[in-house]
């Protein structure tokens, strides 16, 4: 589409980051400190039926929700998609995510790989990023030294890492989390890269491009 095409009045829709990792590669972390210098990013806040761990806060790590509501909000299509990992319930509200967008604010989703594909259906211009551990091994001593999970949860966990990596490949980008901070100079290479793609800059900067083009 050329400027001329465009109606002045357009501002740029946020990007949709979709993140997935098995569990323990670091996702959350990485995605903390990502938001903590990206004042333009904002992080959906999923639905869960998981208990809460010790030092989450409701409504700001996950709403925590029984699943009865859970069903409730199926039945009632609030969620724009929805998975069950490690015998929980855990969803995007379609509602919250569109608003944020439609702000202009970019939206980063960490969901796991059947949401990812939810989503990329829904939204085939969304960005998805696979986040991958050293080894095994690493990613085995990352779940225990987080310690907040029981061993069967660790068990269990570990038990789905390999599930959850085969999908890697379904993903645009590949981020190996072996340095923390190589890994998060990556993520935000990513970031800036789509950022500044024409389609979402050429909306940003349209006052500037009108008045060179004389469009
Ligand atoms: P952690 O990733 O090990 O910290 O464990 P969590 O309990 O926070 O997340 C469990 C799994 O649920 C992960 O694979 C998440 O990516 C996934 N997840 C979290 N929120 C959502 C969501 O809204 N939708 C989907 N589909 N998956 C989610
Ligand atoms: P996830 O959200 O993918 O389950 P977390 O962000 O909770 O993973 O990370 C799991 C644990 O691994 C945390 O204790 C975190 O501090 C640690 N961790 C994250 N990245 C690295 C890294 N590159 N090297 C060593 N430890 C890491
Ligand atoms: P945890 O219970 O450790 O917080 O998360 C376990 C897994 O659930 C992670 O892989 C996480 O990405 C995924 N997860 C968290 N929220 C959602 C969500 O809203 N949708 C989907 N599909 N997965 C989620």
């Amino acid at each position: 589409m050329s400027l001329a095409d465009q109606p002045h009045s357009s501002h740029p829709s946020g990007i949709l980051f979709v993140v997935s990792a098995p569990s323990g590669a670091g996702k959350t972390s990485l995605v903390a400190a990502l938001l903590e210098n990206d004042p333009a990013l904002s992080l959906s806040v999923s639905y869960t039926t998981r208990q809460r761990r010790p030092g989450e806060i409701d409504g700001s790590h996950y709403h925590f929700i029984d699943h009865d509501r859970f069903e409730a909000m199926i039945e009632t299509g609030a969620f724009i998609e929805y998975a069950r990992v490690f015998d929980n319930a855990y969803g995007t509200a379609e509602a919250s995510l569109r608003e944020t967008l439609e702000q202009g604010q970019d939206l980063l989703l960490e969901i796991d790989w059947q949401g990812a594909r939810q989503v990329r259906e829904r939204f085939p211009e969304a960005v998805s990023i696979f986040i991958v551990p050293p080894s095994l091994s690493a990613l085995e001593q990352r779940l225990r030294g987080r310690g907040q999970d029981s061993d069967a949860v660790i068990r269990d966990r570990m038990g789905k890492a390999r599930d959850e990596l085969s999908h890697w490949d379904e993903y645009r980008y590949l981020v190996v989390n072996e340095h923390f901070d190589q890994a998060l100079q990556e993520l935000n290479c990513i970031l800036t890269a789509e950022r500044l793609r024409s389609v979402h800059q050429g909306l940003r900067e349209q006052d500037r491009l009108r008045l060179m083009l004389g469009a």
